[in-house]
């Protein structure tokens, strides 16, 4: 806790986040999003849901009803069942690989798609490009994630535009732990800038500068608004309609679909960012700009539904979140940057309430159980030091 910044008064969210705000009584709006969450009818919500696949099921003919952008994460294995299964539709799954595939993550995407059955497109930008974007990533947003931020947002819009397919269904709520909408006015509207926005912060022109060209960055480039349109591009978020409760989605997925937990660096829990080896670096930066990490974020939710004491959420931020990740080595080593640059660069990126503060950072005393290396190249290793 820095005692210079304001914190949420119920949860561990302090005023360094972006678009928090807090009401008169200083609870922040995903607090109060978390408290309408439970007066909310949620029949009359999955009715609404039921009536949006049906039409989407009705017009699509022979082509398939929606698209489920997938990670392979446990949200996007819950949207798999709760589409397949309960609702019988015919998805086209459209992953955008980041190419830092846990070996976890690898294992739950495969799996996902063998249990479900369902038809796959996946893109994955080149090792070396990368590593480029990741370096060129902190001195434009920093943190080390652009080319996800931006894929992610871009590829199943490309896919769905060139598909024909005008539904893509996302996992969370988009009020569940930000302050950006809420459960009385979710995110109806689409928006295809909505990933640009939120996290990658810059267009792929922006990105441009002496080892990145235009012509590098031309997979991250949205369809035009005249594309989307013609296409009749929606988008709905699955925790809109049904209730959502990532504790017992996780429990669900690992009992019913062998779905499978990790390690995941600066943080207490081992579903969220499972398929990634880089979560560690996002939230560590995160921390060095802003002043908390994953364990405040995820003990905030906790704190929220009741199942840690505010204190209890203090006591795992200060043990998480200013832990130097291993996942630094790692960047360090793809983008031929020294760490004191690094730290130099990141002290630029700080808000402005924490200039002046000193920003502690604890050495990592453990190895990672999950291995901190791209599976592709863990494969590629593992051949080749056969004797
Ligand atoms: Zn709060």
């Amino acid at each position: 806790m820095f005692s210079n910044l304001q914190y949420c008064t119920r949860c561990c969210m302090p005023e360094t986040q972006e678009g928090i705000t807090f009401d008169e009584l200083g609870i922040c709006q995903a607090c109060q999003s978390s408290e309408q969450k439970i007066h909310i009818s949620w029949v009359d919500r999955e009715n609404s849901l039921k009536s949006i696949l049906e039409d989407a099921k009705a017009k699509a003919g022979n082509n398939y009803d929606c698209i489920i952008p997938i990670s392979g994460g446990k949200d996007s294995t819950f949207q798999l069942h709760v589409l397949t299964q309960i609702y019988k539709m015919k998805p086209l799954a459209v992953t955008f690989s980041h190419n830092w595939f846990s070996k976890t993550g690898w294992y739950n995407l495969q799996n996902s798609l063998e249990k479900f059955n369902v038809d796959h497109i996946m893109f994955t930008p080149n090792r070396d490009l990368v590593n480029r974007i990741a370096k060129r990533s902190i001195d434009g947003i920093g943190d080390s994630c652009w080319h996800c931020h931006s894929g992610v947002g871009s590829f199943p819009l490309q896919i769905a535009v060139k598909f024909n397919i005008p539904l893509l269904v996302w996992g969370e709520s988009v009020a569940e732990a930000s302050g950006r909408a809420s459960y009385v006015n979710p995110v109806r509207k689409f928006d295809r800038e909505y990933f640009t926005k939120v996290s990658a912060k810059l267009q792929p022109s922006e990105m441009v500068c002496d080892y990145l060209s235009e012509r590098d960055l031309f997979p991250f480039l949205l369809p035009t608004a005249e594309e989307c349109e013609k296409a009749g591009i929606f988008g709905i978020h699955l925790g809109d309609y049904i209730f959502w409760d990532d504790e017992r989605q996780t429990e669900f997925l690992v009992k019913h679909y062998d779905w499978k937990e990790t390690q995941v660096e600066g943080t207490y829990k081992c579903y969220k960012s499972a398929e990634c080896i880089m979560p560690g670096m996002h939230d560590f930066t995160c921390y060095l700009k802003r002043g908390f990490g994953r364990a405040s974020y995820q003990a905030s939710l906790d704190v929220r539904n009741g199942l840690l004491t505010q204190r209890e959420g203090f006591e795992l931020s200060e043990t998480h979140d200013s832990v130097r990740p291993e996942s630094l080595d790692y960047y360090l080593e793809i983008t031929g940057m020294s760490e004191e640059t690094f730290f130099e660069k990141m002290a630029q990126h700080r808000v402005k309430a924490l200039q002046n503060t000193e920003i502690p950072v604890k050495s990592k005393t453990w190895k990672n159980r999950e291995r901190i290396l791209p599976y592709p190249q863990q494969i590629i290793e593992e051949f080749n030091n056969k004797p």
